[in-house]
Parts: C-alpha cells; structure tokens; sequence
C-alpha cells in the first residue's frame, strides 16, 4: 500500500546552473521531505565541472535519480554568432526534447513533469501522452507577473518598450523602469525577444506554477497575484508560492575547503565576497578597476575570477567551472602582491552558499541572479548590486529601493566603465559605513522571516504541503 502512494515525478530544467540548481533543490525536498520518486533529466551541453560535482552519487537521496540527456550531435550548426544566450538555450532544449523527451518518458513512466521557463516545448510532447506539466518559474515573482503580462503588451504597445516615455505598468505590481527591463524584451525584433515572448505566452498551459519567494520579500507582487486583479483577461494556473528554495548540502571539494578554513581566519563580517552568477563575465578594462577598487578599499575579500570577455556578459553561461585558467594572466600585475593575505582570488567558481553561510563574510557583491539573491538573503547578507545581463537590473532596482538590502551603482556596469574610485567607495559603505549596518539588519530581518516561511506550518511549507497533498490523493498520479 505505502508503494501506491508515492508519486513519481521527472524534472527538467534548461542548461545553466541558475536554472538546474533550484529545480534540482525542489526535487530533493519532494524526495526527502514527501517520499517521492524522481526522474531528473539534465541536459548535457559539454563540459561543465559545476554540474557534474551537483550530480555526484553521494550527494543524491535514495529516489532521486539523475538521467543524463545525451548532447545533441552538431548543435552548434544550429547556431549563428550573433545569436544570443536565450535563443542557443531554446533551441538547445527544443532539439534535445525533440530527439529524446518522448523515449525517455516513455522509459522511464513519471506521472507529471515539472519543467522550468525554457523547457515549454515539453507541453506538446506531454500532452501526446497525457503527463500533466507543471513549471518552476526560477526567477523573481515581479518577474513571472511582467512575463505573464507580455503577450498583452505585445500586442498593445507598437515601437519598442525601452522607449516608453513612462514606467510599465504589470496590473497590481510596482512600476518598471524601461531601462531595467529583461536584455530579451529590449529588442523586439530579435530572435531571443521572439523566444522569450513564445515561452512565456505557454505558461498558462501548467497545471500549475511554483515561485520560488515568499511573502515578505515580495509583498506587493505576490498580493497582486492572489487578488487575480492582475490577469482579467489573462488565464493563469495555481500559483505555488515555496521559497526560498537555495542550494542545500553544497558539495565541498579539497579547493573549496581551502576557501572555508582561509574564511576561519578572519573576523566576523569582514570579508566582501565577488562574484558574478554562474555565467558572469567583465571586460579586462572593467576587471582592472574592479581589482584596483578592492586593493584600495583595504577591505579583505574573495573574488571569484574568470577569463575576462569584451564580447559578452554572459561568457561563462555554458561551461562554468571548466575554466582551469591562471587568474594571475588577466588580474592586473602587481594585484596578487599588493592584496596578499587580505584577498583571496579562487578561479571560475566557489562554494557560494558556504561562504555567504559563513560568520566571517559581510558582504556580498553580486550580479543579482535571483539564486544568488535569495542565498544572500537567506543568510542575512547585504549586497553590491552590479547587475549584468538577464533581468539583474530589475532585481538590482527592486532589492535596493523596495526591499533595502541592495546599493547599486549611479550607473550601469556594462553601459559605462565603473571606476576604482567608485568601486572603493561602494565597497567602504557596504563595510564600514552605517549605511552597510543598517542594510545588514534588515537582510537579517529577512533572514528570520524565511526561516519562518520554510518551517513547519509557515507559508511556503504550507503551499508545498497543500499541493503535495492533492497529489498524494490523486491517484492518477502515484504508482
Ligand atoms: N554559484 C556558485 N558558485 C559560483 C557561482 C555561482 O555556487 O562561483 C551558484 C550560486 O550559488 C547560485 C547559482 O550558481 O545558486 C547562480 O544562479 P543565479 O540565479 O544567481 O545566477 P545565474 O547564474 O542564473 O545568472
């Protein structure tokens, strides 16, 4: 009997660690905490070292079972070089599911899958079989509601919606900023804006949909959401609210360990960690200064380093972790003498979670991936918001004016080379300055009120256990 009651469900995340790590998060807790079975599919697109250490057997409940989808041979001939990160993934994940979704489905017999937002192709093939499709919406909620709210401005706004004259307006949400929309909403005649627009228009196909917040720190969208003011013409399923989901149980490589015992040595909240999401890429110009900012703020720090790229934001976004480069080639000369002992510079990637865990990290400056701000958060850290591509602007913008636990830059790093000068003082005022306190409690603040969220009975416990529950009791569902 109790064999009858366990649900079997398959995951399916798009390539990018920002994608694949929450998803792979929800599933360990349906595993762990709700005894279900689980299929996760990856898709493999080369070599990266993070997602292979995620997927190490040790790391795995019993019941959750990592399935690798084979790389698609020649994907790159489906590419062009000026095609950007959203429509490679898209098309990535569209051949991939068209050469193996079915088979492995068929294969392998769970009873829903539960994708996220680039993995839409899913609802098709699904539907030929009749597995219901959830979707894992892994970005901020004020960003599911805009998505939502795409289709319409689509097709009420002529001319491009970064030469708006006013803010945007999502039903019952806080006003957007042209300037901080998505980079794949800014070119409307661009593949990638094509792409975006076909994914978000098929989310009101999921049975249902997971947000990965919580109340207190996205009041306003959240209110919206629940008063269904937000979509009078526009059909939505249930919406789950569950976060924070952050990475748990953190693989901690001899590398990694290095970095925690050199953490061990230094003083509570004093050290300013550096790193730009599991793609983020500076130009060498804007590497230099950010190195030079560091050594003149004499604050202690970790800086995460990666091969500079003057082509893109995103560089790293296919193959983090694979970069086994010398950091000291592209760090400015005389850089590693200068900060020795009080910087610490780790290659390509970092244990993130267990460094913002740990009582000696104070800061934290960050692209404002939403995984990454949700870790910040999580563990009551302040941020420097240096957003880079994706939606970080909107984050940056929200999590500095409306939550206050974010100072941005005057200006926008990429649009404008960010000097030393002003790196050494955004690093002071996060560190030293009465400011940094005061953003420092209130991520504390956030800190508890998550914690209450994910306990027992608190209201992302209460949602995921709810909808568990209905499907517990649906028998269509359990095996
Ligand atoms: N991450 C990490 N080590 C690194 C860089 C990133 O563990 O050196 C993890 C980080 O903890 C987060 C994810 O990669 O869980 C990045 O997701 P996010 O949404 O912040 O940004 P994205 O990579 O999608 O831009």
């Amino acid at each position: 009997a109790e064999q009858k009651e366990k649900p079997h469900f398959a995951f399916l995340p798009s390539p990018g660690m920002g994608h694949i790590i929450p998803l792979f998060e929800f599933a360990k807790r349906l595993v762990i905490n709700h005894g279900f079975h689980v299929s996760f599919f990856v898709i493999t697109t080369g070599a990266s070292a993070a997602q292979n250490e995620l997927f190490l057997s040790d790391n795995l409940p019993a019941g959750f079972h990592a399935v690798e989808i084979p790389p698609v041979e020649n994907i790159s001939s489906f590419f062009t070089d000026d095609m950007r990160v959203v429509t490679r993934l898209s098309i990535i994940v569209r051949e991939s599911l068209k050469q193996y979704l079915s088979s492995l489905l068929i294969k392998h017999r769970p009873k829903a899958l539960i994708i996220d937002l680039f993995c839409t192709d899913a609802f098709e093939i699904c539907k030929e079989v009749s597995i219901p499709v959830h979707s894992f919406f892994t970005a901020s909620t004020l960003l599911m509601a805009f998505s939502l709210y795409l289709p319409t401005l689509d097709r009420e706004v002529n001319g491009e919606f970064v030469d708006l004259p006013q803010h945007i307006q999502t039903p019952g949400c806080n006003p957007i900023c042209p300037h901080d929309l998505l980079d794949q909403v800014k070119d409307r005649k661009n593949d990638e804006y094509k792409w975006y627009l076909l994914h978000v228009s098929r989310l009101p196909l999921a049975a249902g949909i997971f947000v990965n917040s919580w109340d207190d720190l996205e009041p306003v969208t959240l209110q919206a959401l629940k008063e269904n003011s937000f979509f009078q013409n526009i059909p939505i399923p249930p919406i789950h609210t569950i976060g924070p989901l952050i990475k748990q149980d953190e693989v901690i490589t001899e590398k990694d360990a290095e970095i925690l015992a050199w953490l061990d040595n230094q003083p509570p909240d004093s050290v300013l960690f550096v790193v730009f999401g599991s793609g983020g890429t500076l130009t060498s110009e804007q590497l230099t200064e950010l190195a030079w900012g560091l050594e003149m703020s004499h604050q202690r720090f970790i800086l995460v380093a990666r091969k500079p790229s003057d082509a893109s934001a995103s560089a790293a976004f296919f193959n983090v972790g694979s970069d086994e480069d010398d950091p000291l080639m592209y760090l400015p000369e005389g850089f590693a003498k200068k900060t020795e002992g009080r910087g610490l510079v780790v290659p390509s990637w970092a244990p993130q979670v267990a460094i913002l865990n740990h009582p000696s990290t104070g800061a934290f400056l960050s692209h404002c991936g939403w995984n990454s701000t949700l870790e910040s958060v999580v563990h009551g850290v302040p941020m420097i918001a240096w957003p880079l591509y994706a939606e970080q602007r909107m984050n940056a913008t929200f999590l500095t004016e409306e939550v206050g636990v974010t100072i941005k830059f005057p200006v926008v790093p990429g649009e404008e080379l960010i000097s030393r000068k002003e790196i050494e003082k955004m690093v002071r005022i996060v560190m030293e300055g009465e400011k940094g306190m005061a953003m420092r409690r209130r991520a504390q603040e956030l800190k508890e009120s998550a914690k209450i969220a994910l306990n027992n009975g608190g209201s992302s416990d209460d949602s995921l256990c709810r909808v568990v529950q209905f499907w517990k009791s649906d028998q269509s569902l359990c095996s």
